[in-house]
């Protein structure tokens, strides 16, 4: 079956083919490891790890890299301001290298918590200096750099379509400067290397044929993807954020040094908002996937959430949403538990789930399919083995979700019994008081095709991984 996907570059949906018969390249801009995840930046990742799944459901075998931003990295887009690292720093009183490896570990374990396939590499910039160096003093060759008081610029004047994807309009950019910009000759110019400052030691620098400093943030994907997927690899992927900046900058230095445009697919995940805006870790609420862990949030209800919004639309975050994501997750469980194992999944069922998600991973209409199926009058082992197969793209882990083992109070299991009774000589009315009185003993009746079930009336459910 065909598999169509959204192109940045082109803006529009196309086919996509793989440059290498059955094996696809994937580029994925990491975290930045000063701070801790929010639910935000995690829906990116939820849909990068939506993408790879698709593309194994189509058989490809996916080289997966994503990189680890635990160097510089300036406060804003532009190249001025604290380094982001080093900030982190002198707020904690921990060295920055420390920083780094302890947010890396947090947001690994967001990684998993959330289901997160694990990439075939992680990269961090400080283990490719080398290869940044080395790429630079490539650009400096061919002469797309400059150098001013503070580092080694790349110069967008060079190239005629820079920031082609993003379809900027320099000369309205260049107008409209009411910032300072230094010692840059263009607005767009950005830094390659930047110079330790005279006066203070950084805890993060590096030798370098310019003198001491640190990389920019933009060469680090440029050299790293090279390194592991060479100058012209399948996909490239990221938040909307980084269309304008941080990947118009990538391709203008993979242009410049190898010819190519770096990725054949660019694709972005369009942002979580809060009260209309983007979630950021400066402003407004700051949601990690932590906080949900301490109202006793599953970070799978926050996984589902994410599939009900196709990743190409922005998503309002509310509580009540969220917790109407985590209800459907929960029904699916136990719909999936009850149903016994041992079948075989269904093609049909499949063969529509597989349109949904090649056109270019309609994951809401795919989910909204996987509802019609476990309401079906499908055989409900045939249901069981489908929704099986369907998670491998879905990603709820339902296999491994563990119904909580509960004790049912005397009381409660006799009121059952009673009911059990009543129903089976067509009482309806006394049924239904039986089922009052259970609730009030704090739980609930579900009568399915097996037979009545017993639940906590709040969600007594544990799940292990
Ligand atoms: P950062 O750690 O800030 O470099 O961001 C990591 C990833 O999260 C990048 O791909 C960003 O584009 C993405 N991102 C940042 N904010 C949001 C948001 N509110 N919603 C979705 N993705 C975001
Ligand atoms: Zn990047």
């Amino acid at each position: 079956m065909e598999l169509h996907l959204y192109d940045s570059w082109e803006r529009r949906v196309r086919r996509f083919d793989s440059i290498q018969p059955g094996r696809v390249g994937m580029y994925c801009c990491g975290p930045t490891v000063y701070d801790y995840a929010h639910i935000g930046n995690l829906r990116t990742y939820i849909f990068e790890d939506l993408l790879r799944r698709t593309l194994e459901f189509n058989g490809y075998q996916v080289q997966h890299v994503v990189n680890i931003t635990d160097v510089g990295h300036l406060v804003s887009d532009g190249d001025d301001g604290e380094d982001k690292m080093e900030k982190g720093s002198r707020r904690s009183g921990k060295s920055a290298w420390d920083i780094a490896q302890y947010y890396s570990a947090a947001f690994m374990a967001d990684f998993r918590a959330l289901n997160l396939l694990q990439p075939a590499v992680w990269c961090r910039a400080t283990e490719y200096l080398p290869e940044q160096i080395g790429f630079i003093e490539e650009l400096e060759r061919k002469g797309y750099t400059y150098r001013t008081a503070d580092g080694i610029y790349f110069d967008t004047s060079k190239q005629d379509d820079y920031g082609y994807m993003a379809r900027l309009d320099r000369d309205a950019l260049q107008a409209g400067v009411r910032v300072a910009i230094g010692e840059k000759r263009s607005i767009t110019d950005f830094a390659l290397w930047k110079f330790s400052p005279l006066e203070t030691r950084r805890q993060m620098e590096w030798d370098s044929p310019w003198g001491r400093g640190f990389p920019g943030w933009h060469i680090e994907c440029s050299a790293m993807s090279a390194a592991h997927l060479g100058s012209l690899f399948d996909i490239h992927c990221g938040g909307e954020d980084h269309i304008a900046v941080h990947h118009s900058n990538e391709i203008a230095q993979t242009q410049a040094c190898h010819g190519t445009r770096l990725a054949n697919f660019w694709m972005h995940g369009y942002f979580l908002q809060t009260g209309g805006e983007k979630m950021s870790k400066s402003g407004g609420e700051f949601l990690r996937l932590q906080t949900l862990l301490d109202r006793d949030i599953d970070p799978l209800s926050y996984r589902y959430l994410c599939l009900s919004a196709h990743y190409r639309s922005q998503l309002e975050f509310s509580w009540d949403g969220l917790h109407g994501a985590a209800i459907g997750l929960q029904r699916l469980r136990d719909a999936y538990h009850r149903w016994p194992q041992g079948g075989q999944a269904d093609n049909a069922w499949l063969q529509r789930f597989h349109s949904e998600i090649n056109n270019d991973l309609n994951l809401p209409r795919a989910l909204a399919l996987m509802w019609e199926l476990v309401r079906s009058d499908t055989d409900p082992a045939t249901r069981r083995a489908t929704l099986r197969a369907m998670d491998e793209v879905l990603g709820l882990d339902l296999d491994n979700w563990l119904p909580a083992s509960i004790d049912i109070p005397e009381a409660v299991a006799q009121l059952a019994a009673k009911r059990q009774a009543v129903r089976a000589s067509r009482q309806w009315q006394e049924a239904d008081r039986l089922r009052e009185q259970i609730r009030a003993l704090g739980f609930l009746v579900e009568d399915t095709a097996d037979g009545p079930a017993l639940k906590p009336a709040l969600e007594g459910a544990r799940h292990e991984r």
